[in-house]
């Protein structure tokens, strides 16, 4: 019965595997970060740059499995041109989605888009740290951005 959506969601995913949306290094980014999963040997290195508080340009180099290399293609297609606060809530439905199995909201599995293909990935746990590597990557990103524009500008209200 699946059969033809799980066909669907390979396809999605070896489309991301084998072409990539936004790799390579932002120039002068504001922040650049490095994701490693020693349990595949998937690497990343994700780098970006802000404009006020909106993700202008996020791109990502990196090797390894599939699913780490799918997930960090269509992450950046989801998080470029949003703000920091989409971007946090995106990393949320996403972690949502394999790690704490609940329902997300329709407004959620939109915000996914493409992303939902990497769902069955919960039916495989030794594969769920390969698509959360290049989100957990992000995080760190944003949350070493907040900390250096707090040092930039003391007066942000
Ligand atoms: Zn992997």
């Amino acid at each position: 019965m699946a059969s033809s959506l799980d066909d669907l969601y390979k396809d999605i995913i070896l489309d991301h595997y084998r072409h990539p949306r936004n790799r390579g290094q932002v120039e002068n980014p504001d922040v650049a970060t490095r994701g490693y999963n020693p349990l595949c040997g998937d690497e990343m290195q994700l780098s970006l740059r802000l404009e006020g508080d909106r993700v202008a340009e996020v791109m990502v180099m990196g090797r390894g499995c599939s699913i780490s290399q799918a997930s960090a293609s269509m992450m950046t297609e989801r998080v470029k041109g949003k703000t920091l606060a989409e971007a946090r809530q995106l990393i949320a439905s996403f972690k949502g989605m394999l790690l704490e199995d609940r329902e997300l909201s329709d407004e959620e599995y939109d915000a996914l888009g493409d992303l939902e293909a990497l769902e069955g990935v919960k039916s495989y746990p030794v594969r769920i740290k390969c698509a959360l590597l290049c989100w957990n990557t992000l995080l760190e990103a944003l949350d070493l951005s907040a900390h250096k524009s707090h040092k930039d500008d003391g007066n942000e209200s």
